[in-house]
């Protein structure tokens, strides 16, 4: 069965290194500002490594915003933020790389899959026992494809 956190493999090596940056930084811990600072430096060095501009990126706290809540905007090439999560950060930054490099002519559907995909994957690959404890509390959102997960 497919598993989200199983199925992107390849990480350049400074998206690897800004991750394991960003963990270090315990970035669940701390005002608004300080995380936008960390979330911030982390798309600076993965967007580096990616050889690609930065996207803006968003904080538009809001404290009813549902687990997830993010988005990514073609035409302004920015990342909004609803909540602090790290993999809402990873997905949508995700979509940048993805529109960036042309493969946004993808579909809507390839283009969730491939974020999903990348977010679960490099956390897991950086932080494998944090990632499995938030499986298990149940706050990784869409491990599964939609259509197998029934
Ligand atoms: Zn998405």
């Amino acid at each position: 069965m497919r598993r989200y956190e199983n199925e992107h493999l390849l990480f350049a090596p400074g998206v690897l290194k800004a991750t394991r940056k960003l963990f270090k930084a315990r970035p669940w811990h701390g005002d608004e500002a300080r995380l936008r600072e960390i979330y911030s430096r982390w798309v600076d060095r993965a967007s580096e490594a990616h050889g690609i501009y930065s996207p803006n990126l968003m904080f538009r706290l809001e404290p009813e915003a549902p687990r997830g809540a993010g988005y990514y905007d073609r035409y302004t090439k920015t990342l909004f933020l609803y909540r602090p999560s790290i993999i809402t950060l990873f997905h949508e930054f995700r979509h940048h790389v993805q529109c960036e490099r042309g493969r946004d002519v993808r579909g809507r559907t390839w283009m969730e899959d491939d974020a999903r995909a990348f977010s679960l994957s490099l956390y897991k690959r950086v932080r494998p026992e944090r990632f499995t404890e938030a499986v298990q509390a149940g706050t990784v959102l869409f491990t599964q494809p939609e259509t197998e997960s029934a």
